[in-house]
């Protein structure tokens, strides 16, 4: 029995071609199992290019261009992955089937499925946002024109908004603030800019803690960029003003926006999001979901660490827990016992936040540290700025 089944086919099916999903893919294929075995892979996804979120900011600082940083999914297909651009329409854990194409409704048949379908953005729930001219920091076909829109502005407000929590990377907006300081003093417009950030949140990073927070305040306040923390949009008016739930009413020329985020709309149709909870609900350590071999990874779940602390929603964790699921797929097709894979996510992960002048400060968290999520911050510095850009560079080059 164990014979048949680990020598049978599997076929291996990623939702998303994304951070989380486009690793999951990569490390199945070149291991020598999966590869020796002709285990079948398959990714789909609507988009049929690959570009990491954390370069909206380098095309909005001008070190890239859009159309420099995509990269064409196909490539994968020249790995031996077979890439599927399509849009996932229906996924039942029953019949363990995808359907994809609105038009088409082709069924899938799947032996295990990875769902790294990320987030949705919802501008729409932010009442008057889009119809008032606000720019969606996080839509990388926005930026060039945002970009455009900064180095014409001679002096006036500029209002960076977060909308709600989570979101995606949570020091993104903060790194957007000091970016557009750099974009504007060497535009020679700064002394004539106000930048305002507004949150909803009463400290800047909640799920970084307290201390880091205030660092990350200080750095604000040595740029002359306002924080106002718990302020929560109610109504983008016309005319250039935002209404708060608490009252308050600004003014801004250009508003920029991190939008609410919400699970993939076919996640929530195929009735995969418990009641009480908004993403995948999965085991903190194996990504396993309540349906026999589903997994899901990165933004479209939720772990929750302890109080109102989850895992962030970022494209390293999105990689660790690919690299998890990965390991205990393969050691499922080579024993047919999932139960003794070692394979478990640590809850640990980093990122660099860049400060401008080609700096940044690196963050590193232990979330499921015993004592509590722990979390640190290094100075901003020229060579965590290089790190960064080969953070990108290593990952393309492994992955494509
Ligand atoms: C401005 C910015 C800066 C960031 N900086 C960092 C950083 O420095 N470090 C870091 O770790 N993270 C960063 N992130 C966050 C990171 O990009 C995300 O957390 C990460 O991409 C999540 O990976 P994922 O695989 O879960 O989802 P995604 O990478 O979002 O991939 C999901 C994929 O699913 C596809 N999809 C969704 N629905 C469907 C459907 N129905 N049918 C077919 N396809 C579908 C989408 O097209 C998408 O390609 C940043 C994000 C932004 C926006």
């Amino acid at each position: 029995m164990l014979c048949n089944l680990s020598s049978k086919t599997k076929r291996i099916l990623i939702l998303g071609a994304g951070f989380g999903g486009i690793s999951a893919a990569n490390l199945l294929r070149n291991n020598p199992t999966i590869a020796s075995k002709g285990h079948q892979i398959t990714i789909i996804d609507q988009k049929d290019y690959f570009m990491m979120g954390l370069v909206n900011l380098w095309i909005l600082n001008g070190i890239r261009t859009l159309e420099d940083s995509k990269i064409s999914l196909s490539k994968l297909e020249d790995k031996g992955i077979r890439f599927l651009h399509d849009e996932v329409t229906a996924i039942n854990v029953i019949s363990k089937t995808v359907t994809i194409g609105r038009a088409s409704n082709l069924k899938l048949e799947y032996d295990y499925l990875v769902i790294a379908l990320g987030a949705e953005f919802a501008l729409e729930e932010v009442n008057g946002f889009s119809e008032n001219g606000g720019i969606n920091l996080y839509d990388a076909d926005q930026i060039p024109s945002l970009r455009e829109k900064l180095l014409s502005l001679k002096n006036g407000r500029i209002a960076i908004c977060i909308t709600s929590i989570p979101y995606k990377c949570p020091p993104a907006p903060y790194e957007a603030s000091l970016l557009i300081n750099d974009m504007l003093l060497k535009n020679g417009s700064r002394d004539s800019v106000y930048v305002d950030i507004y949150t909803p949140t009463p400290i800047a990073l909640p799920v970084a803690g307290t201390k880091i927070s205030q660092s990350v305040v200080n750095m604000l306040n040595d740029n002359d960029i306002h924080f106002h923390p718990s302020h929560k949009i109610k109504e983008v008016l016309d005319k250039g003003k935002i209404d708060f739930e608490n009252g308050k009413r600004v003014d801004y020329d250009i508003l920029i926006g991190i939008p609410p985020h919400k699970a993939p709309v076919v996640i929530r149709n195929s009735g995969l999001i418990k009641q009480g909870q908004n993403y995948m609900s999965v085991d903190k350590y194996t990504l396993k979901t309540e349906y026999e071999n589903v997994f899901a990874i990165g933004d479209v779940n939720e772990i929750k660490v302890n109080g109102n602390i989850f895992i962030p929603k970022a494209g390293i964790f999105a990689e660790a827990q690919a690299k998890v699921v990965s390991q205990l797929i393969i050691d499922d097709i080579e024993t047919n016992n999932l139960s003794l894979s070692s394979s478990r996510f640590d809850g640990k992960g980093f990122c660099f936040m860049e400060t401008g002048n080609q700096q940044a400060g690196y963050v590193a968290a232990d979330f499921y540290n015993e004592e509590g999520p722990a979390t640190s911050l290094e100075s901003p510095s020229k060579e965590s700025y290089k790190k960064k850009i080969d953070f990108e560079r290593r990952r393309l080059s492994e992955w494509f």
